[in-house]
């Protein structure tokens, strides 16, 4: 490399340091390094003494010319640095409070229930979202050729085990090896493989519950559904009907009907009657009692399963369940 190319090969590196450095020590790092007594340029600048006098005249004067040049450019840079950091600041300006987070209106639901149930001296069970067919179907009343078993459409694993439907596949698992009395709460995740529109989602929240005694009756199951239901929908005058229904754990099975939240002569969320479908339920059935090894002629027991996602619906007034899993923080604030 000439003397000219090695000059040439210095400035570019230095006019190159010297525009990225931002700070005071990025300045000062520039300074020893190319313009202090043992820097790039004054150490070039000594060696340059054994060559030609005409290289040294051209040479040495284009150093000193950059020398100046980056001198200058340092001293400016300095200036601008210096006068940022002096600017004024104006302490009464107002500051920006941080947001602040809050619950998610699933969450805030799922706590109240928990909640209250644990007030009626429930216990609260967590059993797996991964689940045996066993378990999510067999144990609970609905064999292999029932007709319950398609009207829930399921994700398979590859092991043949399931991602649990419903949260009465964890009756079974929480009943087995326990003696009555019992009083349990299921809450958790449950999928379904099916379309999803404005009240359908793959997935969604359950909570099951059941109490397992002598004497247990439809009244006590009516009086617990009744609390529940009017805490949660935070509407103490809301009115319940009872109608019977099919469903293949519990016999007899009843529907819970609620009346409409929204409306006093029917709205689209009540399809126009005045009541919305909120709870399954009824008495445990026998086979299932059975099954968990608990004699159905000793003990009798209520279970009713209900959705989450659609408590939270009715009671914030939300129209779509997909918003809830939507992550969308402009419907999220709203709570
Ligand atoms: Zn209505």
């Amino acid at each position: 490399m000439t003397l000219n190319e090695e000059l040439y090969k210095i400035e570019q590196d230095a006019q190159k340091t010297l525009e990225e450095a931002s700070t005071a020590e990025y300045l000062d790092a520039f300074k020893v390094e190319y313009l202090s007594r043992h820097g790039i340029l004054s150490t070039f600048l000594r060696g340059i003494k054994d060559a030609s006098i005409e290289e040294k005249r051209t040479v040495g004067s284009r150093a000193n010319t950059l020398r100046i040049e980056l001198e200058q450019k340092f001293e400016s840079k300095i200036t601008t640095l210096n006068k940022g950091l002096n600017r004024k600041i104006d302490v009464t300006v107002p500051g920006k409070r941080p947001a602040q987070g809050h619950l998610h209106p699933l969450t805030i639901v799922r706590r109240e229930i928990e909640d209250i149930f644990l007030s009626m001296g429930f216990e609260i069970a967590d059993t797996p979202e991964v689940e045996e067919a066993k378990f999510n179907f067999d144990l609970v009343n609905i064999p292999q050729d029932h007709p319950a078993r398609d009207l829930m459409d399921t994700f398979w694993l590859n092991d043949g085990r399931l991602l649990r439907t419903h949260t009465s596949a964890g009756q079974g698992r929480v009943m087995k090896n326990r003696k009555p009395p019992l009083r349990i709460l299921i809450p958790g995740r449950v999928f379904r493989n099916e379309a999803t529109d404005a009240s359908h989602e793959s997935t969604f929240h359950q909570f099951e519950g059941m109490m397992v005694d002598k004497d247990i009756s439809l009244a006590d199951l009516k009086g617990v559904i009744e609390v529940v239901l009017k805490k949660i929908l935070k509407r103490e005058d809301a009115k319940l009907r009872f109608r019977p229904s099919f469903f293949p754990f519990v016999e007899p099975g009843i529907e819970t009907h609620v009346s409409c939240l929204f409306c006093k002569s029917g709205c689209a969320t009540c399809k126009y009657s005045g009541w919305i479908e909120i709870l399954p339920a009824g008495m445990i059935h026998p086979n299932v009692l059975r099954n968990v090894g608990i004699d159905p002629t000793k003990y009798r027991g209520f279970a009713f399963g209900g959705s989450i996602d659609r408590l939270a619906m009715l009671r914030f007034g939300i129209s779509d369940i997909r918003l809830l899993w939507s992550g969308d923080p402009s419907f999220l604030k709203q709570f």
